[in-house]
């Protein structure tokens, strides 16, 4: 096998190739600070190269595994000491940002908080913003299809692809770099690759659309007394400011407490209530928009919908509001914590989560449970923490979180997908001929199974 390193050296150059302690110095994921495991870690800069690695890596019946920024939340980057990992991080390079057709043609590696800057300050606006912005890349924000704080104005990922450029477990290039909206010459190939989680191939390159800057940003967090009033709440706000409405995230007290204890984020508010809803308004009308924004809020005082509100006067409080929803650090220690992703009607979402925590009292009596999510896309997220080391800690959480959304047929991901964290709960909202089609798939590209084995389906 030495020999399979010296062949990926020969064809990468000497610094594209990583091995032994170099492996061990780097961390598994955000999520998991233990060494990370690898027979090497190969670092191609161009297409071609990653074409060369999966070409002979396929060819020799080697698993590789492609890494991107290393934030996914499904255990989808785990390798092992005999996996080569692909590393996209040397093609970070942000290669065409085109005012005229508003699109931006990128490497799968960028960052997207250094995509997003590139893009602003090129004038237009990347509508694709999550908390691991700087960190996770592109590539992995189109391999799971990433959702995040925007979906409800722009969609997910996906929504925002016109081009892709991917390279098959055998080494073939496929390259549909397309600008145009509409480009129905057979099929849309580049689906394949968004939300497979790198299953299928490797994503190279990508044509993304963008959106023209807003000249107005209005943010605000509500508190309310009752979940009655947060379907109310967003109804109001689509009959209102309608489609400049780029943001409606909950947060339930509980989270909040947490969040705002000594030592991490000051309150901004009473911290008693008992749901927190922080939405925001982009907008091009400077002399209207804000007027019309406090005027929203003032109805929605006077209809009874929200019970308290904070308004950011400058970008330095509008950060630090949005820092209670998205640095969540406080929740996270001591370990064991779990991470859950489901998405359900908003409607059925009180009766959903009374019926979780009333399971973890039940199964894991000592254990906590915080919940947030990007409500308005259907979208919860919970994190369990244990307060045990009992080793069906997480048994115990997952069927807790999962059993129970049966009935309300949600999804066991919304937008972090399935990795190997919740290949046993696929089937649950999956009928045996979509997994059965899914295999076929893997089957046909990648039938020596290459690429990401055991990720989503076996
Ligand atoms: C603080 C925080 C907040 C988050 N918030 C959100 C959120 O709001 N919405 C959301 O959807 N997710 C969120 N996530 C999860 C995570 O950031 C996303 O899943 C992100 O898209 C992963 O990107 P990455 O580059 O880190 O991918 P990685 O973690 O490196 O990889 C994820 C998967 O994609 C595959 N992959 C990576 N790059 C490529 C490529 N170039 N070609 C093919 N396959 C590839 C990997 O093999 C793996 O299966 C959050 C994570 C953190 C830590």
């Amino acid at each position: 096998m030495n020999d399979l390193i010296a062949q990926l050296t020969e064809k990468l150059g000497a610094g594209a190739v990583v091995t032994g302690t170099d492996v061990s110095a780097r961390a598994t994921s955000y999520w998991d600070p233990s060494p990370m495991a690898a027979k090497a870690i190969v670092r191609p800069s161009t297409t071609e190269e990653v074409s060369a690695v999966l070409k002979l890596c396929n060819e020799r019946g080697q698993k590789v595994i492609t890494h991107g920024g290393l934030t996914g939340c499904v255990q989808g980057t785990d390798s092992g000491n005999g996996d080569i990992v692909l590393s996209m991080e040397r093609m970070a390079t942000v290669e065409d940002i085109d005012s005229v057709s508003h699109t931006l043609t990128v490497q799968a590696g960028a960052v997207l908080e250094t995509v997003q800057n590139a893009v602003r300050e090129g004038g237009m606006f990347l509508p694709l913003d999550l908390g691991a912005r700087g960190s996770c890349t592109i590539g992995g924000n189109l391999a799971t299809n990433a959702g995040g704080v925007n979906v409800i104005r722009y969609g997910m990922a996906r929504a925002l692809v016109l081009g892709l450029e991917a390279v098959l477990p055998d080494g073939t290039i496929l390259s549909s770099m397309n600008k145009m909206l509409k480009n129905n010459a057979g099929f849309d190939l580049k689906q394949l690759f968004i939300g497979t989680e790198g299953t299928l191939g490797v994503i190279t390159r990508a044509v993304l659309e963008l959106a023209p800057q807003s000249t107005t940003k209005n943010t605000c967090l509500a508190a309310l007394s009752d979940f009655s009033d947060v379907p109310k709440l967003l109804n109001h706000l689509k009959g209102t400011v309608g489609a400049s409405l780029s943001a409606f995230e909950a947060m339930w007290g509980d989270y909040i407490r947490a969040v705002t204890e000594p030592g991490f984020h000051s309150a901004p508010m009473d911290r008693s209530h008992p749901y927190y809803i922080l939405f925001e308004c982009d907008g091009s009308d400077p002399g209207r928009d804000n007027d019309r924004f406090l005027e929203v809020v003032e109805q929605a005082f006077e209809e009874g919908i929200i019970v308290d509100a904070v308004l950011p006067k400058s970008e330095a409080e509008r950060q630090a509001v949005w820092a209670i929803r998205d640095d969540f650090e406080a929740v996270l220690a001591p370990k064991p914590v779990f991470l859950y992703d489901v998405s359900l009607p908003i409607t059925s979402m009180e009766a959903y989560v009374a019926d979780v925590r009333a399971l973890l009292v039940e199964r894991l009596p000592q254990s906590d449970l915080y919940v947030l999510g990007h409500v308005g896309d259907g979208n919860l997220h919970f994190f369990v923490r244990a307060n045990t080391e009992s080793g069906d800690a997480r048994d115990l959480s997952d069927r807790s979180v999962y059993e129970p959304l049966v009935r309300y047929e949600g999804s066991v991901s919304a937008e972090h997908g399935i990795g190997f964290e919740k290949k046993q709960w696929l089937a649950q909202s999956r009928s045996a001929a979509e997994i059965a089609v899914m295999r076929q798939l893997k089957a046909t590209l990648d039938p020596k199974r290459t690429l990401n084995p055991g990720v989503v389906i076996d």
